[in-house]
């Protein structure tokens, strides 16, 4: 199956979740597979995609696609498209991906398999796995013919980086000139240079456990503890309480986040809450009820107050870090 995957990239970085969806590809390829990629200085991007998988990168590098738009970024994707003529695309299911993707697959007269967890290629038929009813059941999904589109959840699939691949071959995409009529005029980063829920390795929440905004600094302290590569997380309770912004809430009206390890303190663990969050790798939970629903998925389980328990622990991770 011949695969073609649209990579996002933010201020000519690539965004994580892109590079897992095109080693994903080439790993259901069977060997390199082609990419496209729009943006404004772009060029040393597009050749890094090599080590993860591209053989050929299409890009479309001008001044008018800065930032996102549904038609200059869909333009860019259809281009690559109509040359690569690929029996399937792959979109990371991230807030671009999931805005891109149903236009463009409207656009083509294809079915979109939704944020996938798992892939595979069985004959001609692409089949995925996506979670449905808040994380409840599993589907089984497939497109059995024409252009197959399928988005790829995050965090779930690994990138995979080989330094000693080739450069890809990249070719130019001439989009003309592009009716773009909704724009994104500006992006302001609310949360400084924290690293965004969706893009970490170990994930530390707190909810409505921590009492109020006064219990957030021994759980940032946590995340401290974990490394560069922790991001803080929340409860939806916490955030409709005022305790802190939209941005770090995860779960069903949230983000979805899969990384290594989540943390979840003083989180019961609501069907939403673990609509974001249920596939993570490891899910260490800390409350003080037993009977907390969160258990029921939680790897390790811990019944404590976290007040006391969460400061020990964040002790004993920096403990083992230096060891
Ligand atoms: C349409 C819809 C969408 C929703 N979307 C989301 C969403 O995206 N994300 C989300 O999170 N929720 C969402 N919710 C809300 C969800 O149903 C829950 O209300 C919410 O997740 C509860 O948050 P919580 O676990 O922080 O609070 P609670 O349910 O109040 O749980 C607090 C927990 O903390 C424990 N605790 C208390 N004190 C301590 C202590 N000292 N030490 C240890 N543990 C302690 C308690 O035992 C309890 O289990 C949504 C609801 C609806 C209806």
């Amino acid at each position: 199956m011949k695969f073609l995957v649209f990579i996002e990239q933010r201020d000519g970085k690539i965004r994580k979740a892109s590079l897992e969806a095109l080693s994903l590809a080439a790993r259901l390829a069977g060997g390199p597979v082609s990419a496209v990629i729009a943006g404004k200085a772009i060029g040393e991007a597009a050749k890094e995609l090599g080590k993860f998988g591209a053989a050929k990168v299409y890009v479309a590098d001008r001044d008018d696609l800065a930032l996102y738009s549904n038609r200059g970024y869909g333009g860019a994707l259809q281009a690559a498209r109509e040359k690569e003529s690929p029996d399937a695309v792959l979109i990371a299911a991230t807030s671009m991906g999931k805005d891109l993707a149903p236009r463009f697959a409207a656009k083509n007269d294809a079915g979109v398999l939704a944020d996938v967890m798992d892939l595979r290629v069985e004959g001609d038929r692409l089949v995925g796995v996506r979670p449905v009813y808040s994380g409840k059941a599993r589907a089984t999904v497939e497109a059995a013919s024409g252009l197959r589109v399928a988005t790829t959840r995050p965090n779930v699939f690994p990138a995979e980086k080989n330094d000693g691949a080739a450069e890809p071959a990249i070719e130019a995409l001439d989009l003309g000139a592009l009716e773009i009529r909704a724009r994104v005029t500006g992006i302001t980063a609310s949360g400084g240079k924290e690293l965004d829920v969706t893009e970490a390795d170990v994930v530390v929440s707190g909810g409505r456990g921590i009492k109020g905004p006064e219990g957030w600094p021994i759980i940032r302290d946590l995340v401290d503890a974990m490394g560069s590569g922790a991001a803080l997380g929340a409860s939806r309770a916490v955030v409709d309480a005022g305790w802190i912004d939209h941005q770090y809430q995860v779960g069903q009206t949230g983000k979805v986040v899969s990384p290594t390890l989540y943390v979840a303190c003083g989180i019961s663990g609501a069907i939403q809450h673990l609509a974001g969050m249920g596939t993570s790798k490891v899910i260490v939970a800390i409350n003080k009820d037993a009977d907390a629903p969160i258990f029921k998925v939680a790897t390790y389980g811990v019944v404590a107050d976290l007040f006391p328990f969460v400061p020990e622990l964040a002790k004993a991770v920096r403990a083992i870090k230096s060891e």
